[in-house]
């Protein structure tokens, strides 16, 4: 490692251990910057670029630009950071491994060495995506979600053993053990690095802090730690795996000073979700966020991590809180080494970098107030995160959005409809008939047990006893009875997601008060799907030795698998009564989970609103039943003694979780539930495994397919054109999420990606998901703008993954179909394809099929009037164009209906980022028309990523030359 700065000094790494570092208090002498002014996390990607100084990829001027940062106005440079490690969960991680498969075949095709395709810092993928609830309210549950889970992605498992042996710094960790998040927060995160000095070679071991980029959004959750870290596209860490720096622009960085103390009865999650609504009102997309002060450090490290999980809600790149002696002890209590925590604590203390800073310590680009104590017990929704509600008034929320129109974003119910209900018959004993009455009949004299209503049931349900002896299918509650369903019925409760399951004071509230609930003689409507997927086997573990699981698994929340099930959409079946009454009723139907993101469609395809909360609230709203009412006056149902039953009689105090808390939490625990993963599941031990440097691609398989990227590859990259003869594929408004461009969840039978399958002789029972399914680009190209709620202005009045398809210049036909159909319609007509778009697109998840269908589909350029930051990276990561509209200006203001034919002009090897271009318009009548845009290709790099149609072929050309 060079030193170009002089700066590498000895300090005492603890236990006896000399280590060095590369000192910023010795950088700051040398009069280069107030370097000890700046906010920590500016100071910890300082040191990195410091570290990497090399004078070629990171040169002095980086160096100094970032020393010099100004709060107020940060130079607009971009930074080469290259970080410590990446974390990967399997959706994302599958295609990234499959590209790096890809590269492998590419280069030994060129002559080249496969190996030179070798992640060059340490990756880390976490199986977690991939169970479903497909069984739940049952002690079989998480057995049978594991049994599913393992038949449905054998192929990627095997392929994914295929990669742990051929690359050496490839670490992975078997599905069933927990969520990526809480597995790095719990066990992979060190909080400092050290370089392994080889024995006798006389190199000193180097220091450096833990950094990291993840692909998932929620690698935030890291910050609460003190790590530096955030969410990429699978396209830039892929780019970071083979030695790129990940390229950023000097942030801003807003500070939120904490104040005071979280109050009686209110949650971490009741904390992120103010900070959420707070900070998106603050706009802070795109810039660090940084939490300091007396309410920060009062803050446990669970609930910082809460904190952080939630920056992609708030939209910021990071939620980032210091490192002090909070962040030493939970490593401690975490089980990490007595070497570790020394070090991690020396080293920063050595930085100057150790403790909460104070207010006027630090500068920040934006001061932000908070006082702890004046958040609220709050859900949020039922529509966005950012759109929280004080528990008091949620009732009159969700009655006024039923009534709202559809225009504004309501349901358009009319008055009345919120009294009416739908019975239906779940009963499993005798199961042949069930029934369901509408309210039109019940207002007729007709009830349940009358022979007008007899439906017939679709399947036997099985009941708890009898699950081991009958075969049970996917869907089954395992219920009894019958329920009450109606506009508000809560029908899925899931205690889900990293953001809470990794804080131990929210999940044992959920288990106190379950524990009163049941003492009570309260019950579930089984009607309400119920589950807990908790982020690691620890959860569990302290759920059991505590005895509240038996009080959750009395009331349904069984374990259904260590993953992230109903947070990512993996929420499985309803009872096919219910999804029967949904539809036929148009009922508005509602969601409680713990999770973060509530879009339309993400929690299940038929449940319209979805409410965020705390797992205690989670646990409280399925006892209730539904969300039209007020928690903190209403009761939530009655007691065996016939008394009516409060949230405030069943809620548990601070002192009761502080208590149960220090009774259940050991260093040993995490220890021992960390080690040897394979050995703990035999299901993973029992995949084959193929062996070599090169993958051998399986043209039978359905899961992992050789992508087209490294297709009749050059060394030599193209030109920058200008696009011309382009016709529009979509046209959307705004807040398209990667979620509506590439759905991670089911795959309809009647969509292209459905009727490929079945083709392939695949039973759509079969289909899995499309997360599942993202190392085949054959499957996921045909699934990109297929989310089935994606509205295309260019089709007005439908929904899901249409279009209109014109054809050529000389045949205008317009005819509605598959977006994909269209695609490769126009495929064949030799004409390139562009996107126009509102504001935020590709919101949500960094999903990097978002932008890799985007361009197998054959779109050359997006025009949006904003871009959510990692979409945006993704798709000049993927050589496609990001075009931004002035102000004021999108397809409506333009009057677009798609019918058009657009170029682009201005376009050439000498652009520069953000340069303005021109999108020309030809209507149909023959009218053309300029539109200034603006080029979203934000950095320098990102011109030559671009110039070389992607980092991939970038990256693979760099190491090519090298060889
Ligand atoms: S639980 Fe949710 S937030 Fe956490 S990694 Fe899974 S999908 Fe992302």
């Amino acid at each position: 490692m060079s030193d170009e700065f002089k700066t590498l000094k000895k300090f005492d790494a603890g236990n006896g251990r000399e280590g060095f570092l590369y000192s910023l208090p010795a950088l700051e002498a040398q009069g280069i910057g107030p370097i000890s002014r700046l906010p920590v996390s500016i100071r910890i990607v300082l040191e990195s670029v410091l570290r990497n100084c090399d004078g070629k990829k990171v040169r002095r001027k980086d160096v100094e630009t970032l020393a010099k940062w100004n709060a107020k106005a940060p130079a607009n440079e971009e930074i080469p950071f290259v970080v410590a490690r990446i974390v990967l969960q399997d959706f994302t991680g599958v295609p990234l491994v499959v590209d790096l498969a890809a590269m492998r075949s590419a280069v030994q095709e060129l002559g080249g060495d496969p190996k030179i395709i070798e992640p060059l810092v340490p990756v880390d993928l976490v199986v977690d995506h991939s169970v479903q609830v497909d069984f739940a309210g049952s002690a079989e549950a998480l057995r049978l979600n594991m049994e599913m889970e393992f038949k449905r992605n054998r192929e990627r498992y095997q392929f994914l053993k295929w990669g742990q042996q051929a690359f050496k710094t490839f670490g992975l960790v078997p599905p069933g053990i927990g969520i990526v998040h809480q597995v790095n927060l719990e066990f992979l995160a060190k909080g400092v690095l050290s370089s392994k000095p080889e024995t006798g070679n006389g190199k000193p071991e180097i220091f450096y802090p833990d950094t990291l980029v993840g692909t998932d959004s929620h690698t935030t959750m890291i910050n609460g730690l003190g790590v530096v870290g955030w969410g990429v596209g699978g396209i830039e860490a892929e780019a970071g795996m083979l030695g790129q720096p990940v390229y950023f622009l000097t942030p801003e960085v807003v500070g939120v000073h904490m104040t005071g103390k979280l109050r009686e009865g209110v949650t971490a999650t009741d904390l992120a979700l103010h900070i959420t609504q707070m900070l998106r009102a603050q706009k802070v997309v795109g810039k660090f966020v940084e939490f300091y002060g007396e309410g920060a450090a009062s803050l446990p490290l669970p609930d910082r991590a809460t904190v952080g999980n939630m920056a992609p809600e708030y939209g910021a790149t990071m939620g980032y809180f210091p490192v002090d002696s909070e962040s030493v002890n939970y490593l401690r209590a975490t089980g990490r080494t007595e070497e570790q925590c020394a070090a991690f604590e020396n080293y920063f203390r050595a930085q100057g970098m150790f403790g909460m800073p104070r207010k006027g310590e630090v500068d920040y680009s934006i001061d932000l107030e908070l006082d702890l104590a004046a958040v609220q017990p709050s859900v949020a929704g039922p529509k966005r995160p950012q759109d929280r509600v004080n528990l008091p008034e949620l009732g009159a929320v969700f009655r006024s959005l039923l009534e709202k129109p559809v225009k504004d974003g309501g349901y358009g119910k009319s008055n009345g409809d919120l009294g009416k209900h739908h019975f239906v018959n779940l009963n499993g004993t005798p199961p042949e008939q069930g029934e369901m009455v509408s309210t039109d009949k019940r207002d007729q004299g007709i009830e349940p047990g009358d022979e007008r209503n007899k439906v017939e049931m679709v399947a036997n349900r099985p009941t708890p006893d009898s699950v081991q002896e009958i075969e049970a299918k996917p869907g089954d509650t395992f219920a009894h009875g019958q329920s009450r369903i109606g506009h508000g019925s809560v029908l899925i409760a899931a205690i889900t997601s990293c953001t809470n399951t990794s804080n131990p004071s929210v999940m044992l509230a959920a288990g106190l008060l379950a524990k009163k609930a049941v003492e009570r003689g309260l019950t579930i409507d089984p009607a309400v799907k119920t589950s807990l997927a908790p982020g690691s086997r620890v959860v569990s573990d302290y759920l059991q030795k505590t005895g509240l699981q038996t009080y959750l698994d009395q009331l349904g929340f069984n374990v259904v698998g260590y993953g992230c099930t109903t947070c990512i959409g993996n929420s499985g079946p309803l009872h096919p009564k219910i999804e029967q009454a949904i539809s036929e009723f148009d009922l508005v139907a509602a969601s409680v989970l713990s999770g973060n993101r509530n879009f339309e469609a993400r929690v299940h395809q038929n449940i319209k609103a979805n409410f965020l909360m705390s797992p205690p609230l989670v646990v409280a709203f399925a006892l209730a039943g539904r969300v039209d009412l007020d928690l903190s006056t209403e009761p939530m149902g009655k007691g065996s003694d016939g008394r009516d039953v409060f949230l405030r009689d069943l809620w548990p105090s601070l002192q009761e979780i502080r208590d149960t808390m220090q009774s259940a939490l050991t260093p040993e625990v995490f220890q021992r539930l960390y080690r040897d993963f394979a050995a703990q599941n035999p299901k993973w031990n029992e995949i084959p495994s193929s062996t070599g440097d090169i993958y051998q691609w399986d043209e039978k398989s359905d899961y992992i397919h050789e992508p087209p990227f490294f297709q009749n590859f050059s060394m030599e990259p193209g030109r920058i054109a200008e696009i011309r003869g382009a016709r529009p594929l979509g046209i959307f408004g705004d807040s398209v999420t990667t979620d509506h461009i590439s759905p991670a969840g089911a795959i309809k039978p009647t969509s292209p990606a459905g009727h490929y399958l079945v083709s392939r002789g695949i039973s759509a029972v079969d289909f899995n998901s499309y997360g599942s399914r993202r190392g085949n680009d054959l499957v996921m190209t045909r699934g990109t703008f297929a989310n089935v709620r994606i509205k295309n202005l260019m089709v007005p009045g439908t929904e899901g993954g249409v279009t209109k398809y014109f054809g050529n210049r000389n045949s205008e036909t317009g005819e509605t179909m598959s977006i994909f159909d269209a695609a490769m319609k126009y495929q064949e007509d030799g004409m390139p394809l562009v996107i126009l778009a509102g504001h935020e697109y590709g919101t949500g998840s960094s999903r990097d099929w978002a932008a890799k269908g985007t361009r197998l589909l054959g779109v050359k350029a997006v025009v949006a009037a904003s871009f959510e930051r990692i979409h945006r990276s993704n798709l000049v990561g993927m050589g496609v164009l990001p075009l931004q509209f002035a102000d004021g200006t999108n397809a409506q203001t333009l009057g677009l209906d798609g019918s058009e034919i657009y170029g682009i002009t201005g376009l050439s090897d000498t652009i520069e980022p953000g340069q303005m271009v021109t999108l020309e318009i030809t209507r149909q009548d023959g009218k053309r028309q300029e539109v200034p845009v603006k080029l979203r290709i934000d950095t320098p790099i990102e011109i030559d990523y671009y110039r070389h149609g992607g980092i991939l072929p970038f990256v693979l050309r760099e190491l090519m030359a090298r060889q």
